[in-house]
């Protein structure tokens, strides 16, 4: 149990009078919680404190080494009004799970979810109001010994922030077109492709450019050791439907564990459909695409939930899917999922985890 000290500002700012203008986290709020590590004391200081710039040592571990891990959620309000977690539990977990990758110390589970918990409280009013928003909520970790010495460092800091963030599909669910990267990889064996780091996303932001400049939405990666098999895109998992089953990697080590990812299969395994987690070879994929058994391609993430995928290019090659509409078992996805999320239908799984009235 921390012992959270409440630092409290002396005005706030203004909520966004529009919500339905909100775009994906642009808007900064009042607080944010802070807590530090030093070896031999441990996490301490645990504090919630006026939002706003931090100073760091610009010979600070974070700025030339790369060691830090995040994490991404969402406080919802439901239609009876209450502020609401999906499944914190899980970025609690995986939050340490990176974190061990990178060396940074890890944070009792517990501990990461009160302190979410705290801020969201206290900023329960920035949590939207309108059917599709949310508050978007990024705890992060990263080393900050002083100095330019490469050792292992004694000092690091715990961030939370949080951002108002609209819909992601203001005007509806829009399919996205999908390059598969032939030349850079994200990912390999040993590395790092299964933590949320700051690294792996600085690493893959030429390839992100590439695909951007080709009028691409996302990058789909292959392996990096054969670069055969299909893994995720640039935030999301992907799924396949291929002949009635459903395709996705596997989480052993160069995939990136999506808390959407495992709900999704939950709910396409209750309703009975086979789910195989393995080796996708793209070729297989765009034959199926070419033969018309490629039935539904699509990503999912915290932040746009479920995203349809309407085309993919590899090396030249198109496929086109579902006619560029949003396939009914994509669909279904999405419906049960943001209504489990608003509160709109009833939660089964106990996937939600209160943390106030709104
Ligand atoms: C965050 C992320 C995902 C999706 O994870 P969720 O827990 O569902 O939000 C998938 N792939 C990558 C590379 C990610 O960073």
């Amino acid at each position: 149990m921390l012992d959270i000290r409440i630092e409290k500002v002396s005005s706030y700012k203004e909520k966004p009078a529009d919500e339905s203008k909100l775009k994906f986290a642009k808007v900064q709020t009042d607080y944010m919680f802070l807590m530090n590590y030093t070896e031999g004391e441990g996490w301490h200081d645990a504090r919630i404190v006026p939002y706003g710039p931090f100073t760091l040592d610009p010979s600070c571990t974070v700025f030339h080494y790369g060691q830090e891990v995040f994490e991404g959620l969402k406080a919802y309000r439901s239609a009876d009004n209450k502020i609401q977690l999906f499944r914190p539990d899980c970025n609690a977990k995986r939050m340490n799970d990176s974190a061990e990758r990178l060396c940074i110390p890890a944070i009792p589970e517990e501990d990461f979810i009160q302190a979410v918990k705290a801020l969201v409280e206290i900023e329960k009013d920035w949590v939207p109001h309108i059917d599709g928003a949310s508050l978007y909520i990024r705890p992060f970790s990263f080393a900050c010994d002083v100095g330019l010495g490469l050792h292992t460092a004694l000092n690091h800091l715990f961030c939370i922030i949080v951002s108002p963030s609209g819909a992601y599909y203001p005007e509806g669910i829009n399919p996205v077109r999908i390059y598969v990267e032939d030349e850079y990889v994200r990912a390999a064996p040993g590395l790092t492709g299964y933590t949320k780091c700051g690294g792996n996303y600085g690493a893959s932001a030429k390839a992100a450019e590439k695909a951007e400049k080709l009028g691409f939405t996302q990058v789909l990666w292959l392996d990096g050791v054969e670069r055969k098999y299909v893994e995720e895109v640039g935030s999301m998992n992907l799924f396949f439907k291929i002949d009635g089953k459903i395709y996705t990697a596997a989480c052993d080590g160069t995939v990136l564990p999506g808390v959407t990812r495992r709900s999704c299969i939950e709910l396409l395994k209750d309703w009975g459909y086979e789910v195989i987690e393995g080796k996708l070879a793209i070729d297989d994929v765009m034959k199926a695409g070419h033969d018309g058994t490629l039935e539904e391609v699509f990503g999912t993430g915290t932040a746009a939930v479920v995203s349809p995928v309407k085309e993919l290019d590899w090396k030249g090659d198109k496929v086109f899917i579902c006619n560029g509409e949003i396939g009914p078992l994509t669909q279904k996805l999405y419906d049960n999922l943001t209504g489990i999320q608003w509160g709109k239908l009833p939660d089964t799984k106990g996937w939600m985890d209160f943390v106030c009235n709104g």
